[in-house]
Formats: C-alpha cells, sequence, structure tokens
C-alpha cells in the first residue's frame, strides 16, 4: 500500500509594501483550506524583484500575516522562510541547465521589459510580446560565462507558439499560447537575478509544494510556469487561482488603495475579527458581514466549498466599497 503524498502548498508574498485586504483574503482563504485539508504551509519571501522590495517590508509583511493569526511550517517552531534573495544558486544552476541545451538565449532589452519580467504580471501591467525576429539564430554559445558578463545579462527562454493548457482546480481549463501571447521569455534579468517566471518554477519544486493557491490574475503564468517546469523536468503543482477583490474604481485592489492596507486599518483599531469576517463573507462563507475569528474560517474552508464559493465569486466580483469600510471599523 502506498502512503498518499503530504501535500504542501505555500504563503508567497513579494514585500514591496503593505498588505491590503485583498492580500488578506488570499492568504486566508490559502491558509483555511490547508489547515482545513491538512496540507504542510511553507513560507518564501518573494524578494528578487529589487526595484519592487522595499527596506523593513519584509517585516511589515510577517507582522500582518501574525496579525491575520496564520501561520506555517517548517524547520523549527517559528518555520523559518525560504528567502530568495538569500542564495541565488539553485536559480543559476537552471539557467545553466537551459542554456547548455541551446534552450535560452541572452539578449539585451529595453529597461522596462527587465523590470516587468522580475514582477509577477498581474492583471493591467500589461505587457509587451519578444518580438520573434529579434530571436537570433543558432547556434549560440551554450555556457554562461562570468568574464562575458552574462550574469549580469537577459536571457529568454525560446517558446514556440503552441497551445499549453492550465487545469485549474477552481477555474476549470484554460488553454493559453505563451509563445503568440508572450513570445520568448525573460528567465533571467540583467539585474543579476532570475526572472519571476524561473524562480517561482525553481522554488515551488524545491519547497516540495503540490498545492499553488493564488490569485486568479496569475492564471497565465501558470502556463508559461508549466513550459518552464517541464523544461527542467519538474513536475508542476495542482493549481487553485482565487478571485482578486476589486477597489470601487474597477481596478483590482493595490496598495494605492492605501486605507486598506491591512496596517492601516490595525493601526485604526479594526478587530482582526472583522477582517477574516468580511474575507470569509465576500468570498460566500457567510450569508453576511459577521466577526470570525481565523479557526472557525478554517472550519468553513473544505476543498468542495472552496470551489463552489470561489466560482461563484468569479462571476460576481467582489467590490471593497466605502460601506465595508465603515464595517470593519465597527459601523
Ligand atoms: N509573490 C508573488 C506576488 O506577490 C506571488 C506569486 C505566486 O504566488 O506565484 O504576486
Amino acid at each position: 500500500m502506498t502512503t498518499p503524498r503530504q501535500r504542501v502548498t505555500r504563503l508567497a508574498p513579494t514585500p514591496s509594501g503593505a498588505l491590503h485586504i485583498g492580500n488578506a483574503r488570499t492568504f486566508l482563504a490559502t491558509w483555511a483550506l490547508a489547515r482545513h485539508e491538512g496540507w504542510k504551509i511553507v513560507l518564501r519571501i518573494e524578494d528578487l524583484d529589487l526595484g519592487r522590495v522595499k527596506p523593513g517590508a519584509r517585516e511589515a509583511c510577517l507582522a500582518d500575516l501574525r496579525w491575520l493569526g496564520l501561520d506555517w511550517d517548517g524547520r523549527g517552531s517559528d518555520g523559518e522562510p525560504l528567502v530568495q534573495s538569500a542564495d541565488l544558486a539553485p536559480y543559476r544552476a537552471a539557467l545553466e541547465s537551459l542554456a547548455a541545451r541551446g534552450l535560452t538565449f541572452r539578449c539585451d532589452a529595453s529597461r522596462s521589459e527587465i523590470r516587468n519580467a522580475a514582477s509577477a504580471p498581474h492583471a493591467e501591467d500589461g505587457e509587451t510580446r519578444y518580438p520573434p525576429a529579434l530571436r537570433p539564430p543558432e547556434p549560440q554559445r551554450r555556457t554562461i560565462d562570468d568574464r562575458s558578463g552574462d550574469w549580469l545579462a537577459n536571457h529568454r527562454l525560446r517558446v514556440d507558439p503552441a497551445a499549453e493548457t492550465v487545469s485549474d482546480e477552481l477555474l476549470g481549463t484554460h488553454t493559453f499560447d505563451p509563445g503568440l501571447e508572450a513570445g520568448d521569455l525573460v528567465v533571467w534579468t540583467k539585474l543579476g537575478v532570475p526572472a519571476y517566471q524561473l524562480a517561482v518554477v525553481i522554488d515551488d519544486a524545491r519547497q516540495g509544494v503540490t498545492d499553488v493557491v493564488r490569485g486568479d490574475d496569475l492564471l497565465a503564468s501558470a502556463a508559461r510556469q508549466q513550459i518552464i517546469a517541464r523544461h527542467l523536468g519538474l513536475s508542476h503543482a495542482r493549481w487553485w487561482h482565487l478571485p482578486l477583490v476589486y477597489g470601487a474604481d474597477g481596478k483590482r485592489l493595490a496598495k494605492r488603495h492605501g486605507s486598506h492596507s491591512l496596517a492601516a486599518l490595525r493601526e485604526s483599531g479594526v478587530e482582526v475579527e472583522r477582517v477574516i469576517g468580511w474575507c470569509a463573507w465576500s468570498l460566500g462563507f457567510l450569508p453576511e458581514r459577521a466577526p470570525l475569528s481565523a479557526r472557525e474560517l478554517v472550519a468553513l474552508a473544505a476543498a468542495k466549498s472552496m470551489r463552489e464559493k470561489a466560482r461563484a465569486a468569479r462571476s460576481n466580483p467582489t467590490v471593497f466599497t466605502d460601506a465595508d469600510l465603515d464595517w470593519l471599523q465597527g459601523a
């Protein structure tokens, strides 16, 4: 008899500023689902996006997660996180392996393209397809050479047009064509760090992640990550893409909606049970807004209900309104 493999999910915040109520909903749902289902939870600090990472933001982000009542597993009782910037060796090895097989090429792209490649591509960021005409003809040098400054250059993975299907636990089956949509993908940037898409594949694999739960603006990225994983002989996780929270302006809730940052809410005296209750209600787990503890959320967050609720919330997107803010503040 084989024992079923321990399921593992991850919390992967980018310490780029204050977490907001939309981030809180995704993290709470991920955590509660995992705790309900008995999955292990690992923490990863995604701090390779050097342009966006702010000093002190890591501590602020951990303080927010702890305030929400989230915990995680790992080495030591505290569950030491994997900090991406602490060791680039695994990413370098991956680039070398891709390059050795002629799958990548060095390229010079504009600064803004590089900046975009270092972040997870969220909804309204927009992107420019890498024009196939710029792709160098074979053969290329297949080693990454320090003396030629290769580690401080951009490298792209050749991605030919082809359908790539993503099977999502919450959203069903979606087919993308990354070669047409994005073209050759940046996997390494001239800032000397891997691009988000490469780093996330390496880290999900080395942290043993079996279930990725995150916002649905990264659904298209799942297709890209599947391609990269395949080239590296890695299997990809099951995907669970959760619907996002929008601001009253109809845009994905973001740091620009400053008054909804968790830190601002906490400092203005908002009780965490109201934040959790609002997140549970807006995902359809409660019939009306009511304070809820993290433990009570876990009791509700079975995978089956998460599937039903997330589907319903996707067809009826959540908008965070002034009335919601008033309710959080105890009105
Ligand atoms: N750190 C990424 C972000 O904040 C998460 C990416 C992921 O979950 O794959 O967008």
